[in-house]
Formats: C-alpha cells, structure tokens, sequence
C-alpha cells in the first residue's frame, strides 16, 4: 500500500451511495480505492432523548448500506470509536506499518450544532495529518448559508413565507435547476442490476497487514444489544426502501393538498425517516418526483409537497444561525414562561389517556409505530402546551424518545411553532380545539378507531363530543376542560 493513493468517506447522515457527492469525489481522487467509515459516537449514544427503536432503524440502514458497498466491491467498517480517536489511531497504524495514510477524507456537511464542532475538530487532526478533507453539501438543496436576505452571513430568514420565496428564487435559477439535475441519472442508479460491481476497488482486509489492526466491527455488537429494546416494528430500510416508498407516494402526489391533513389516509410520504438518515435526499426527491417548482404559487398537490420540503430546510436554516434553540425558546419573551408542568397530567398524554380521542388515538400511534401524522402532531403538541400548560421541551424530548424519523431540526422547529415560543410560530392567541380539530380531520373516527380499540363502537359524535357519555366504551373522560384551559394559557403568554 505504499505510495497508493486511497481514501476514506466518513459516512454519517448520508447512508447511500448513489447521488452520494463527496464519496463520488473521493472515488475519483482514488480511482475506486475508496473505503467507507462509520464511527459510533459516545455523545449520539448516551444523549438523554436516544431512542432504541430510532437507532434500530440506523442499524438497519447501515447494514443495508453495507450489502449495497460490498456488491459495488466496496466495504464498511463501523466502529464503537469517537471519530477524532479513530482517525488518530488509524494514522498511527499506517505509520507504523509504512501504508501510507489516505490520500483524501471526504464526508457531507451536517448542520447541527454538535455535528459542526466535532467536524472543525476533525478538519484541524487532518491538515496537520496532511490529509486533505472535502465535505459536499447532501441532505439539503440549499444549505442555510445559501437562503439569506442579504450577503450578509447572519442575514437569515426568521419567518417561513420570505424564507420560501428566497428559496424557490434559487431553485429556479440555473444553479438551483443543476442541483436537481445533477441526479437526472436516477433510473440508472435506482435499479438495482444496473449497478456496477467493481466500482469500488479496496476493502478494509487491504489494511490489515497483521493482528494489530485498532478496529473491530461493532455493528453486530449493538445490533445485538439494541434489538432486545426495541419495541416497534422496524420499517425496511437503505436506499432501495426510500426509492420504493419515493415510488408508491407518487400516486398520491396530486391529491397530497387535499388528503394531507387526514390521518385516516394515507396521503403523506412517509419519507421522513429516510431523509433524517440521507437514504434518500430532498434532491433526489425533487428530481424524481419533476418538482420544478416553476409556478409555485398556484394549489396543487405538488407545490403543497414541495413547500413541506422547504419547511424541513426552513428549520435547518434556524437551527444553523440560532443553535441555541436547541436548550431555549427562539423568541427570547416566552423563554420563562411560568408552565404548570404536572408530573401525572404528562403521563397521561404520554400513554394516550387524556380523554381526547384525536390526542390519544396520536400519542398510541406514535408508541406503536414510532411515527405520527403531521396533522396529529400538531395537535397533540398543541394539548401539551396549552392545554396541559407542560413546557414544550418535555414533549419534544417524549418525540425524540419515540420518533422512528425524530429530527433536532423539524422537531425543535414544529414544537416551538406549536407552542408560539418560535420562529414564525402559531400566534399564542391561536389555540388548537382538540374537539373540533378531531371532527374536522377525523370526522368518522377512522384514525381514532384504528389506535383506540375502546372506541370501535363509538357514534360519531360521541368521539367529537367532550359531554358524551364515555361509560360503556371504558375509556377515560377528559382530564381537563379545553375552555377552562385555554384561558389560562392565553394568561400565561400574556404575562409575558
Ligand atoms: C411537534 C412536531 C414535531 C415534529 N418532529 C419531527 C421530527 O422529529 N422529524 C421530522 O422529520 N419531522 C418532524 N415534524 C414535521 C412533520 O410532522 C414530519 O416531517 C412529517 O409528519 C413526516 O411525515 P411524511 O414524511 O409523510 O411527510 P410529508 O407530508 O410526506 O412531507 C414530506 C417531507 O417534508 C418534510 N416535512 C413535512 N412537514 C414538515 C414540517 N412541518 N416541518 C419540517 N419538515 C416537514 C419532511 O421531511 C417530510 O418527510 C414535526 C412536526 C411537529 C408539528
């Protein structure tokens, strides 16, 4: 291996090879000599809102991307190491044993407060290593730098509607229309048998020239232990998984305006849990789906979509310029607001035990699946804040404890938004009824039926009404009056 050039692409929240921009630099620089890397981080692993079932899915995902490296003639190696401690070690190998180290690392930019620290740490360990790194834009079209009001940096959107326009400005310029472009290749890359074998030409045994490699594969190690945690069905997962979810929404993509907001049909992607881990990236999405986005004002099932893509971006770009919203409210007024925070009330909206059928129908869907309608997280994350007055941070840490697709961006975002602390948040005088948002959303009850088993026999209009008589269906009475509530909620925030 002396004098070879060869490379690594440190993997993390890009786990696929097609459309992959900074592998495919890094396979260009080596010629195919390209080895993937992934490092399991103690911060990702004991952070207070880890999720096993989240991180079955990753494991999932990793293995998948894994069978995909190694039928192009690739190879992955997954390693129970911080990632500053691995490319040290690494290094040290190679010296050791004359290989001499890679020619460059490549990995996609990652936007989270952490993710960029521990990557300026990482910059600085390879330049004085010599080792040249590039990192390429991946899980987002336009990154939060890029969508500004002015040239200068911190000129960033803080209301979503100028944010769009700036947004859809650049999607339709040159620039924006190469990005989309750029994977016109997709019905190449997305089949399966027109796959080249040998597109990668090194594995990791090409290193190991003794006993002493530093490195064990540690995938099957957590598979192991995780997977007695898990406690949701665990969807499929990799690249060919998105693409076959890409493919079955695209029925629904005319008549997403309309459909999107009922949970008892299935009239949203369900894509988000393979854009949180770059199975799939919103470009690719874009492309494949011949979102132009030419003519975005005009209603349609397309622009609709398109536009609950820019929101994803929308919460980046918050997340980038003001990452302290990760601990605290955006809107500095409602950072002390005077919540109520009962311990037994919680509990209850956990398990789905209010009382409020469209509430408890979401709360049991999100711990039998992992996942919940958009329209439904808006409303039980309405209850949570004003109408059991509980902090908003203690139901966006309860989603990314159960969230298959939990995201710090779109769940920080869509918690601040509900509870009016945010960035173009719902004013706080705007409080959700549950009542009436189940009998609009969910009028025969469908969803309501499908969580709550209690209900099956339930008229319509008793699961709408907060009178009716609950007796024989053993299903608790509301634990608060939504008017009672609502008033002292809009006390609250106009103490403020
Ligand atoms: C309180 C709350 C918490 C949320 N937490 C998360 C989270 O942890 N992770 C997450 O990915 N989304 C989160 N969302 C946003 C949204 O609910 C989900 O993205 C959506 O339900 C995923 O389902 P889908 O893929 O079928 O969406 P679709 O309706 O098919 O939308 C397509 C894609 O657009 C993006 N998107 C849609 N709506 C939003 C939105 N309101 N904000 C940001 N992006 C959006 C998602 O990436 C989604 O996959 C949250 C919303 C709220 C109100």
């Amino acid at each position: 291996m002396q004098n070879e050039k060869w490379g690594l692409h440190w993997f993390r929240r890009d786990l696929r090879i097609p459309g992959n921009e900074a592998l495919k630099q890094n396979l260009k620089v080596t010629q195919g000599k390209t080895l993937g890397i992934f490092c399991f981080d103690s911060h990702f692993l004991s952070r207070e809102d880890f999720s096993h079932n989240r991180f079955a899915f990753f494991l999932k995902t990793l293995e998948s991307l894994r069978t995909d490296l190694k039928e192009q003639g690739g190879d992955l190696l997954v390693v129970d190491c911080l990632p500053y401690d691995f490319f040290a070690k690494l290094f040290l190998y190679c010296r050791w044993h004359k290989i001499s180290l890679p020619e460059i690392v490549t990995s996609s930019r990652d936007y989270e407060p952490f993710a960029r620290q521990r990557d300026e740490r990482i910059k600085t360990l390879l330049k004085k290593e010599g080792v040249s790194y590039l990192d390429c834009r991946d899980h987002l079209i336009f990154e939060p730098h890029e969508v500004l009001k002015s040239n200068k940096p911190n000129d960033f959107y803080q209301i979503y509607s100028p944010f769009s326009r700036k947004w859809f400005s650049l999607l339709e310029s040159s620039d924006g229309q190469a990005r989309v472009n750029a994977h016109s290749n997709a019905n190449e890359y997305f089949s399966r048998k027109n796959r080249k074998t040998d597109l990668f030409k090194m594995r990791w045994g090409d290193l190991r020239k003794d006993n002493n490699f530093p490195f064990l594969d540690a995938a099957a190690k957590f598979i192991e232990i995780n997977s007695k945690k898990v406690t949701v069905e665990i969807p499929e997962a990799g690249f060919f998984a998105a693409y076959a979810k890409l493919q079955k929404f695209k029925k629904n993509l005319d008549s997403y305006n309309e459909q999107r907001n009922f949970p008892g049909i299935n009239g949203t992607s369900q894509l988000s849990l393979y854009l949180k881990n770059g199975t799939l990236t919103p470009t690719q999405i874009v492309q494949n789906l011949k979102l132009d986005g030419k003519n975005w004002k005009a209603e349609s099932g397309r622009n609709r979509f398109l536009k609950e893509i820019v929101w994803r971006e929308f919460y980046y770009s918050i997340l980038f310029h003001r990452p302290e919203v990760e601990k605290e409210s955006f809107n500095p007024k409602y950072k002390d607001l005077k919540w109520e925070n009962d311990e037994n009330l919680f509990k209850k909206w956990q398990e789905g035990l209010t009382g409020f059928p469209i509430v408890d129908a979401g709360m049991r869907q999100l711990k039998q699946t992992g996942w919940m309608h958009n329209r439904v997280r808006m409303i039980v994350a309405s209850f949570l804040t004003k109408d059991l007055l509980i902090d908003w941070r203690w139901g966006e840490n309860h989603f990314m404890k159960e969230l298959l697709d939990g995201d710090l961006a779109s769940n920080n975002g869509g918690w601040q938004w509900a509870a009016s602390t945010g960035c173009d948040p719902q004013p706080y005088f705007r409080v959700f009824n549950p009542w009436l948002q189940g009998a609009k959303f969910d009028p025969e009850g469908e969803y309501i039926k499908t969580f709550i088993p209690e209900l099956k026999a339930a008229s319509r209009e008793t699961l709408h009404d907060p009178n009716a008589d609950r007796g024989p269906w053993k299903y608790p009475k509301p634990i608060i009056n939504h008017g009672v509530q609502k008033h002292k909620a809009l006390s609250l925030y106009k103490v403020k």
